[in-house]
């Protein structure tokens, strides 16, 4: 493979996991990030760093300057209430900057694009586990928002010399498991970073939000993805991506089985050896009772085998970068 793999948002928490697994396989990086939830020192070193924002006009220069053959792009808004809130948020940094970066790669002749979707592009699932052919009916803006950029990659790939692979993400935890990278996000809201914060001492108890829906315990339950998993997922589908130039795919990323927020938190106290205070709130807006993955697809059509999927141990890499976090004062 001639030429650097250009990751977006690579200073951020998934991105960040990403520039590792491609580093680690022997590819080039450079890294665009504008810092504006991302850390420096979370990219690696081995990787290039340009602090530019994905919808400049300025990003054309990185894809020439680099010689960057494919494009991995994190960078993004993902907070499901704020997207409630601050709808043209969403629609601005994923949707609108999404279509910058595109036509900028379009325009410079990148021939691969990979893109971070996510679950919530389902909305309530009709059925779980969840297969992609299922309807995608978002219930907030953070879904739509990705949808729309499902949309337009599928059109610009029928027009031009480009294929893509959109990866479906479903609840993505845990940390590297060498300690290189970790969830570093300031106020974040992700169960699992939530709950590791509480056992940390940075905060005093998790909210469990909504008791009532239709599930086994009446909590929300989520398919909880180890990251450096996730992140072998990435290269193994740019190695797809250039080996069947004319192919493009999307696929769910998940292991295909769920947790309620209370057997996460189950999870958290046995691995702490702790009792982390709970406390029982309203529902979250915008949040659906179950989102499990059917990942047979991924594990069918790529070179892939998921290797973190136990909840304890996703939870153990998480607290340990909590604890890092903590001594590095962060
Ligand atoms: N959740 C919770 N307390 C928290 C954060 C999340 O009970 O402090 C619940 C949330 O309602 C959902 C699940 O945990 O059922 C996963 O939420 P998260 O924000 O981690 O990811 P999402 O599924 O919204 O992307």
């Amino acid at each position: 493979f001639d030429g650097k793999v250009m990751v977006t948002g690579g200073a951020g928490y998934i991105g960040s996991h990403a520039v590792l697994a491609l580093l680690d396989a022997g590819f080039d990086v450079v890294v665009i990030d504008n810092l504006v939830t991302g850390f420096d020192w979370a990219v690696d070193p081995r990787a290039s760093f340009v602090n530019i924002a994905v919808e400049d006009a300025g990003v054309r220069n990185v894809i020439r300057e680099h010689e960057v053959r494919a494009i991995m792009h994190f960078a993004g808004s993902v907070v499901v209430p704020e997207s409630v809130s601050n709808p043209l948020k969403y629609y601005r940094n994923n949707t609108a900057a999404t279509r910058s970066l595109i036509e900028s790669a379009v325009a410079e002749g990148v021939p691969h694009f990979i893109f971070s979707s996510t679950a919530a592009t389902y909305g309530n699932p009709t059925k779980v586990p969840i297969t992609e052919s299922d309807p995608q009916a978002p219930i907030n803006p953070y879904g739509m928002s990705k949808l729309m950029t499902e949309a337009m990659l599928h059109d610009v790939s029928a027009a031009h010399p480009l294929n893509y692979g959109a990866l479906r993400y479903f609840n993505v935890a845990g940390a590297d498991p060498e300690g290189r990278s970790g969830q570093s996000t300031v106020g974040a809201t992700h169960l699992i970073k939530i709950a590791v914060e509480a056992a940390t001492g940075k905060r005093a108890a998790v909210g469990v939000f909504g008791t009532d829906f239709p599930t086994r315990d009446g909590t929300g339950v989520r398919d909880y993805i180890h990251v450096s998993d996730l992140a072998d997922a990435h290269v193994a589908a740019l190695k797809q991506l250039i080996a069947a130039p004319a192919e493009s795919f999307t696929f769910n990323c998940g292991y295909g089985r769920g947790f309620s927020v209370l057997e996460v938190l189950d999870a958290v106290d046995r691995v702490t050896n702790m009792t982390i205070e709970r406390r029982v709130e309203g529902r979250r807006a915008g949040d659906p009772a179950e989102l499990v993955a059917d990942n047979s697809a991924i594990l069918a059509a790529l070179d892939w085998q998921p290797k973190r999927a136990e909840l304890d141990g996703i939870v153990r890499d998480a607290l340990a970068w909590e604890r890092k976090l903590a001594e590095m004062g962060k």
